[in-house]
């Protein structure tokens, strides 16, 4: 089903986001959360792309093997990194074939190594390609792109961001989803400034909780200008200990995703870092255990 028919039947819509692992202990970590959060019936789960195409086998199997043995509907994140229109267009027809029928379409980041994106000869800039590309050559597929609630890093201006986000809703994006933030008014004016540019497909909240203070660390520099509030870094430098640390840090993503669902979002998306406990401290604390399940 495409995610935006979900998210008119599911008010809001809770999905959560693994990536393909590398090594055996990896891939023993996903299993066990899978055990742990399938249950919860998210109305999605979404695959990450490696930097540079690096994972593109991994991905591809991940998602299948999820789609056949939980019937989740699956969400392939597919990014320009590294690949011609040929290429892109094969991953995509493959995809179809198993019946994968959303795709989120990303510019991607540079791979390891390398600190600036490169267009591939033969291959797209932006996203905002990627996504004409499979809106024209797989018009059946349903579309998501990213929005960054606090600006891109790389882009020079906070006024051409709406006007790039928009080109991607031009292009046929179907709906947005969020880079994590922690600071719910972030959101909130992000979807404001999309109402004023014209953009009215869904947007769906990225939340990723603090679990240690290294991982703190870890996604200052994935989500390159994240904003830690104040009031939270105080807490989570007051609490020292990583099992005190992961406590603040859930409490925290628990109050946003509580806020959230009261300003009527239309999505979260919890961003697992393939482990569970989170998650489902969250869906305890706040009632959430087969929301989505309930409302089929
Ligand atoms: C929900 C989500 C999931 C993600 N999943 C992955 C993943 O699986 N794999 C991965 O590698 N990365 C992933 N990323 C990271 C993402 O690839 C990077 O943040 C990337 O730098 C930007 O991707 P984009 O799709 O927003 O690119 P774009 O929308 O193309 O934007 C990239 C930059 O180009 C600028 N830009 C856009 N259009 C134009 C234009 N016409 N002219 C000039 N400048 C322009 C933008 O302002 C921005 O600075 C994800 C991010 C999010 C929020």
């Amino acid at each position: 089903m495409h995610i935006c028919e979900l998210l008119r039947q599911h008010q809001p819509c809770f999905s959560f986001e693994f990536f393909p692992p590398r090594t055996r202990e990896g891939a023993e970590q996903l299993y066990a959360s899978m055990v742990d959060l399938v249950p919860l019936r998210p109305s999605y789960v979404s695959v990450t792309y490696g930097a540079g195409g690096s994972t593109r086998e991994l991905t591809h199997g991940l998602l299948i093997r999820i789609q056949e043995h939980t019937g989740l509907t699956v969400v392939s994140h597919m990014t320009c990194v590294g690949a011609t229109q040929a290429e892109i267009g094969a991953i995509l027809g493959e995809y179809q074939e198993h019946g994968i029928v959303n795709i989120m379409a990303l510019r991607g980041d540079p791979p390891k190594g390398e600190t600036a994106f490169q267009q591939p000869e033969g291959g797209f800039a932006h996203a905002a390609e990627l996504v004409a590309f499979i809106k024209k050559n797989f018009p059946q597929m349903g579309v998501g792109v990213a929005g960054f609630p606090e600006g891109h890093p790389e882009t020079p201006n906070r006024l051409l961001e709406m006007d790039y986000l928009r080109a991607k809703v031009d292009a046929g994006a179907d709906y947005i989803c969020t880079q994590l933030f922690f600071d719910n008014r972030d959101f909130y004016d992000f979807c404001e400034r999309c109402e004023i540019a014209g953009i009215t497909v869904p947007v769906i909240a990225g939340i990723m909780p603090v679990t240690s203070l290294k991982g703190m660390q870890r996604m200052a520099e994935l989500a390159l200008g994240a904003r830690f509030p104040a009031r939270l870094t105080k807490s989570l430098v007051r609490a020292k200990d990583d099992e005190y640390v992961e406590r603040v840090g859930i409490h925290w993503a628990t109050e946003q995703v509580r806020d959230l669902v009261d300003h009527g979002v239309r999505g979260v998306h919890f961003y697992t870092l393939n482990r569970s406990k989170a998650t489902l401290r969250i869906y305890e604390t706040l009632g959430l255990k087969n929301v989505s399940a309930s409302t089929d």
